[in-house]
């Protein structure tokens, strides 16, 4: 091997297509382009090479040479990642893509094996055509890979019911830092055999290795889905809500996400072919969604605990959707919330979690601290209530410079909401993770001694440090 970083690459370059052929291995510039800006346009990337194995052999070939060349490796999946943790910073880009193939469905068992690559609605595709539920459903399930969810252990609506990513994995084959493969694709609920090593690598977000294939979880379909539509007049009445349809359902609750009537108003503006299915002036919105064994019956229970909501004054109003494509429309206005802010512009994000019990204290208490530090700023505070977990996010008041705002005065408020969320017992990272973005805060929020568990984790499978680097850690 030469000495000069130059001709090292070159040789490290003809080695890689050598041994993934010309399809796995791309310097063109074009193709490379798209992989290098998150969807929201705020990081900007750059990479050398961009790899794209078709196999876990490949993955491994791709990975040895990395090691041998001692150069960094930064995966990627659908790069929906919303932590700027998905686009390379010069390291070698390696997208899993092209590993998009079902290996198993073990219907019996309940289970499916799907390789990283695969979509989140392939996922959900075939869970279905083989008479079963895959629950994991959020807003970015058309692009979001199995890969890409395991290593941010993503969330979204059904958390309440089924769980996280966390909880929906049987196994996960993995290729180290080194290029070995661990082929840890069991099937099995129980299995005692010393550290549970698949859960290292969920949430991870790509810093110990790469995750090429997955035994996933599934669950019976439910006969039907009860969705309503339900007008509340604060948080607290949403939690209150929540309480009282679990208990009548059964905990067959699958959905329960509130959105703001800011937030409704700019999905009205801006996203078309929706409308609002049941004008209010009140401030706040439920999207309830029960899923049930049974259709018989099933009308009833949730028309009857509706009425009991309003009787009680805890709903103000309520419409239970008719048809499939009317609970189609309440989900696109809700899954449309982060897509029309975007487009009414940038705004201080803050994915955050308290217990249940504490959201409508958090919700008002957040609301007032932004407001007072940034006089002006629109909120638009929306999500998987259901869970604990709120994207409390504050738009640059009027007339502001939004880069300016989110770059200076707005990290002011952001360290002010998560010193609160602190102070309620929540975390600063629900669902989204931590990437580069909220990576020197995790250093100083942590307990250290958490901090050196994590970083002795991160030495013992990744000891020169080229896993993702600056992520995380
Ligand atoms: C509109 C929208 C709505 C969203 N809603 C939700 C939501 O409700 N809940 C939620 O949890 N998230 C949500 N997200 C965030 C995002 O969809 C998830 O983080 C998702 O899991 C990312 O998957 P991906 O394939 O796009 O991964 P990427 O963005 O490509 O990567 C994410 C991280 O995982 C690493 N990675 C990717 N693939 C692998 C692999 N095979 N092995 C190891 N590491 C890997 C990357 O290096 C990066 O650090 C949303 C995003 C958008 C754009």
């Amino acid at each position: 091997m030469t000495d000069d970083p130059g001709a090292r690459f070159s040789e490290f370059l003809s080695r890689l297509t050598e041994a993934l052929g010309p399809k796995g291995v791309s310097t063109d510039t074009q193709e490379i382009e798209p992989h290098l800006n998150d969807w929201r346009g705020r990081w900007k990337g750059s990479t050398p090479v961009l790899v794209k194995p078709a196999s876990t052999e490949e993955v491994s070939k791709a990975m040895a040479l990395c090691a041998e060349y001692g150069l960094a490796v930064n995966p990627q999946g659908g790069n929906s990642g919303m932590v700027n943790g998905s686009i390379p910073q010069g390291e070698v880009l390696i997208s899993l893509k092209r590993m998009n193939h079902v290996r198993e469905v073990d219907v019996l068992n309940d289970a499916m094996t799907l390789e990283a690559g695969v979509i989140l609605t392939r996922a959900q595709e075939v869970a279905d055509e083989n008479g079963r539920l895959f629950p994991l459903s959020l807003g970015a399930q058309g692009v979001a890979t199995i890969g890409g969810l395991i290593a941010t252990n993503a969330g979204g609506a059904g958390v309440l019911r089924y769980g996280m990513m966390r909880d929906l994995v049987l196994g996960i084959e993995a290729v180290l830092p080194d290029g070995r493969v661990w082929n840890g694709l069991r099937g099995l609920r129980k299995d005692n055999t010393g550290y549970d090593l698949k859960q290292l690598f969920i949430g991870a977000e790509g810093t110990l290795g790469i995750v090429t294939a997955a035994t996933l979880k599934l669950f019976p379909k439910p006969a039907v889905k009860e969705t309503a539509w339900i007008i509340v007049e604060s948080p607290a009445k949403a939690v209150e809500l929540l309480q009282l349809a679990k208990a009548a359902s059964g905990g067959a609750v699958t959905g329960f996400e509130i959105v703001p009537r800011f937030g409704l108003d700019l999905v009205l503006k801006h996203v078309p072919d929706v409308r609002d299915p049941l004008p209010s002036s009140a401030d706040w919105r439920i999207l309830m969604e029960l899923s049930l064994p049974r259709v018989e019956g099933a009308r009833d229970m949730i028309e009857t605990l509706l009425g009991e909501a309003i009787v009680r004054g805890i709903a103000a109003d309520a419409a239970v959707c008719g048809t499939e494509a009317q609970k189609a429309m309440v989900w696109k206005i809700r899954e449309s919330v982060p897509i029309a802010e975007r487009v009414h512009g940038k705004a201080l994000k803050h994915d955050v979690s308290v217990p249940v019990s504490r959201v409508a204290e958090f919700m008002q208490r957040g609301a007032a601290l932004a407001r007072s530090m940034a006089p002006g700023v629109d909120i638009i505070a929306f999500g998987h209530v259901g869970d604990g977990n709120i994207h409390f996010n504050v738009t640059a008041p009027p007339g502001v410079d939004q880069d300016a705002f989110l770059n200076r005065d707005g990290l002011k408020v952001t360290e002010a909401i998560h010193d609160l969320i602190v102070s309620l017992n929540g975390s600063i990272s629900a669902e989204h993770g931590i990437g580069r973005l909220k990576r020197d805060e995790l250093a100083w929020r942590k307990p250290q001694v958490e901090m050196e568990m994590m970083r002795a984790v991160k030495k013992a499978l990744d000891p020169d440090g080229r896993m993702n680097p600056g992520r995380i850690l």
